[in-house]
């Protein structure tokens, strides 16, 4: 941790950080061309940090994709590439350094409990905190461990959007008691990505705008860290014609689609780079070639007017357990 915030003070640090449930698709593509340029046109670095902590999610074959995808868009990252699966020991030390601190609660709530007690088309599933002062032990019963909860402090999550109006959220009506550790043993995307983001030295996050209610929960872990967060522009999501956004669980195409259109690195650079407002449309460069042509401050402008085009934060979904 240490380390990570000596590298922050040092520049800028960004990162793309996929989960390798399924080949990127076009908006995955955008975002980690724009993370890229970003870090490139501020002379910094680039990490690329692999999100699979999550093993059932994961698809045979999804990383190596992820990584040949990057490769051929001419999108290299610094240093080695960062699998959380690897840093497993990194954080669950940090998780029991935060259970003797007396900040994390055991929780018997199953999920489906929690969703019948939500309201029935709720917005955000707000844990209600039913555990928080019960005297559970943190072991198994009937058959059942426990998840372990991050006790929220009331107040606003506070951060720095670099684009768009300033990142906050209510701890207490916002966001609840974040899980850091799921019932089924597996350690919390929060938990991990706070953990990543300081000890690795990240100072800017670029990432998509479905991920900005995220932003309060890891914000929270990395304040009980003792330190401030990343700088974060969370973009509006890529949507089709019909105004659907782009997923993998859409079967938004990705790079095997382009190629077989017959396009060609330089035309998906330029298709990708045209939609995030920063060349003509049609337009076909290389990726050095669009890092020469810009200016940071071209860059932030169109990051600004991509936000305005969309009203707030589009397409904000609740806290990930
Ligand atoms: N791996 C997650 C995703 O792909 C989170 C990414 C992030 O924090 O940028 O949705």
């Amino acid at each position: 941790m240490t380390e990570g915030a000596a590298r922050r003070a040092q520049g800028y640090c960004g990162r793309f950080a996929p989960s390798p449930s399924g080949p990127l698709h076009r908006g995955n593509l955008r975002t980690a061309l724009l993370s890229w340029l970003e870090a490139r046109l501020h002379g910094g670095l680039w990490l690329l940090r692999i999100d699979d902590l999550d093993t059932p999610r994961i698809q045979a074959g999804a990383e190596a994709a992820i990584l040949a995808d990057l490769a051929w868009l001419g999108l290299s990252w610094d240093g080695p590439v960062v699998r959380q699966s690897e840093r497993r020991g990194l954080y669950a030390s940090v998780l029991s350094a935060l259970r003797r601190g007396g900040v994390l609660y055991p929780c018997q709530c199953s999920r489906r409990m929690l969703a019948d007690v939500s309201a029935p088309h709720g917005a955000l599933a707000i844990y209600p905190g039913f555990c928080r002062d019960r005297d559970l032990g943190w072991g198994g019963q009937q058959g059942r461990l426990p998840s372990w909860r991050l006790r929220l402090e009331p107040g606003p999550l506070q951060w720095t959007e670099r684009w768009g109006v300033p990142g906050r959220l209510e701890a207490a009506s916002g966001v609840g008691d974040v899980v850091l550790r799921r019932a089924d043993g597996f350690l919390a995307y929060h938990l991990a990505t706070a953990v990543d983001e300081l000890s690795l030295g990240i100072s800017d996050v670029l990432r998509g705008a479905d991920l900005w209610a995220s932003t309060a929960a890891q914000v929270a872990v990395m304040q009980q860290l003792g330190q401030g967060p990343p700088r974060y522009g969370h973009l509006p999501l890529w949507c089709d014609a019909t105004g659907l956004r782009f997923s993998k669980r859409s079967g938004a195409e990705g790079l095997e689609a382009y190629r077989q259109r017959g396009f060609d690195a330089a035309a998906v650079v330029g298709e990708l780079a045209s939609s995030a407002g920063l060349v003509p449309q049609q337009a076909r460069l290389s990726v050095q070639e669009l890092c020469q042509q810009l200016t940071i401050a071209v860059f932030q402008q169109a990051m600004v007017d991509g936000l305005k085009a969309v009203d707030g934060p589009q397409a904000v979904d609740g806290p990930k357990a």
